[in-house]
């Protein structure tokens, strides 16, 4: 029977630029498998039902949820967001490592129920980034990009909580880290690493 894989739980807030990493991620041989989650969230024209989320009612998501097949679920934005155990299961099982892509509150549920899991935290560079990238869609109000930038900003308040974290200033260099993590080489990337607490305060606090 194969090894069983490794559960790896990423989280960032919006502005970190987390789904292209994850992509770069993906494309290294790393034998991971990306869990698709369930979500209330409408379909955006860009992405594809089972393949991006499974897109479901609320009443469907409801009676999954009362079913007990949530490993974790959350509401963020609004909408309703959740890994099924066993999908994950069936990964884990045929050896595969399984990369979650979900928010910090599903990320405090997976550690509570799964201590052997990975879990990353990936931040912005800095403020001024930050800002500039959740400006990018540019038919957003001030105020919608205001909104984004204090959820941001809140969400990053929970990144010692994570095992390790993972500064996304370089995308590839980003990706090397987090491949070195997934390998079980990421001691420089740990959250109790103190260089990283000094360079995470200053980037919360910096208008860089
Ligand atoms: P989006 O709607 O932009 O794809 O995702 C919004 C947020 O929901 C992101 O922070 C994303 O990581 C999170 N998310 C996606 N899937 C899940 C999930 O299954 N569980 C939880 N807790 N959060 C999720």
């Amino acid at each position: 029977m194969a090894e069983s894989g490794r559960l790896i739980v990423l989280a960032a807030p919006s502005g970190a630029g987390k789904t292209t990493l994850v992509h770069k991620l993906l494309e290294r041989d790393l034998d991971l498998a990306f869990s698709i989650s369930y979500t209330t969230r409408p379909q955006r024209p860009t992405e594809e039902d089972g393949k991006d989320y499974f897109f479901v009612e609320d009443s469907e998501f409801a009676a999954m949820r009362e079913r007990g097949e949530f490993l974790e679920y959350a509401e963020v934005f609004g909408n309703w967001y959740g890994t099924s155990e066993r999908y994950v299961e069936s990964l884990l099982d045929a050896g595969h490592s399984v990369l979650l892509e979900i928010d910090w509150q599903g990320a405090e549920q997976i550690r509570e129920r799964r201590a052997d899991a990975l879990s990353v935290f990936i931040l912005p560079p800095g403020r001024a980034e930050l800002e500039r990238r959740l400006r990018g869609r540019k038919t957003d109000s001030d105020e919608v990009i205001a909104g984004r930038l204090n959820q941001a900003l809140s969400d990053m308040a929970h990144w010692r909580d994570f095992g390790f974290v993972v500064i996304n200033d370089d995308v590839e260099v980003a990706a090397d880290e987090l491949a070195g993590i997934v390998s079980g080489k990421g001691g420089d990337n740990r959250t109790d690493n103190e260089s990283n607490g000094r360079r995470v305060a200053e980037l919360l606090g910096s208008s860089g």
